[in-house]
């Protein structure tokens, strides 16, 4: 896996807001391992990118769309592109995941980064996504409002960051995620929180130290 180092890639975002960390493992240190739930997504995504475009009841279902904007420097490809018959078009960018709808927007946030790329690209304003989750059969209907726009401009903007800065974030204090983790093995993170411990009471007593000189 590349990234390209102008453009960020739409995937890379969900990474970035499930984990820092793990974005930082998988798109500055090019680190990848596959476990059930990413093969099960690569395979999920396989079967949803061979379909050809068709048109049904006033809507055009396009897949498998390569996505680019060069404002906010993202690439990548989004899964389906319903656009419903009208004046103007609607565009609804639909992603497809494995797993069930979650509390946290790691998902709309890559939904809303393919929206923000339609516009720029078919020069439209996108009001609605849509994901479909095939563990639970349910298709979720997102707003593409104000708040989860500022939410997404943000991740790409700290993603980019780490990008940047070459160095690959701190572990998450969110503990429950690092078990459906992939990288799991590769991030050690008990062992790189220990070492964040040891090192917040070696630099607490040197500042005292500090603190106590004459
Ligand atoms: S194991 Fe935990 S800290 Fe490490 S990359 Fe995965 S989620 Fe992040």
């Amino acid at each position: 896996m590349t990234d390209d180092p102008q453009r960020l890639m739409l995937s890379a975002l969900q990474h970035y807001a499930f984990c820092p960390r793990q974005f930082g493992l998988i798109h500055v240190e090019q680190a990848w391992a596959e476990n059930r739930f990413t093969a099960e997504g690569k395979i999920l995504h396989e079967r949803v990118d061979s379909g050809v475009a068709e048109q049904r009841k006033g809507i055009r279902y396009e897949r498998g769309v390569l996505l680019l904007s060069e404002t906010l420097g993202l690439t990548g490809k989004m899964d389906l592109l319903e656009i419903e018959s009208g004046d103007p078009l609607l565009y609804r960018p639909v992603e497809y995941k494995r797993g069930k709808p979650k509390l946290e927007d790691w998902d709309r946030i890559q939904l809303c980064a393919q929206a923000l790329c339609i516009e720029e690209m078919r020069a439209t304003h996108v009001t609605h996504g849509a994901i479909w989750y095939w563990e639970v059969r349910k298709r979720e209907l997102v707003e593409i409002d104000d708040k989860l726009r500022a939410e997404t401009v943000n991740t790409i903007s700290n993603a980019k960051a780490v990008l940047d800065s070459g160095e690959t974030p701190p572990p998450t204090d969110e503990k429950k995620r690092c078990r459906a983790c992939s990288l799991c093995d590769l991030c050690q993170p008990d062992i790189f929180r220990a070492d964040r411990s040891v090192k917040y009471v070696s630099d607490l007593y040197s500042h005292d130290e500090r603190a106590e000189l004459p």
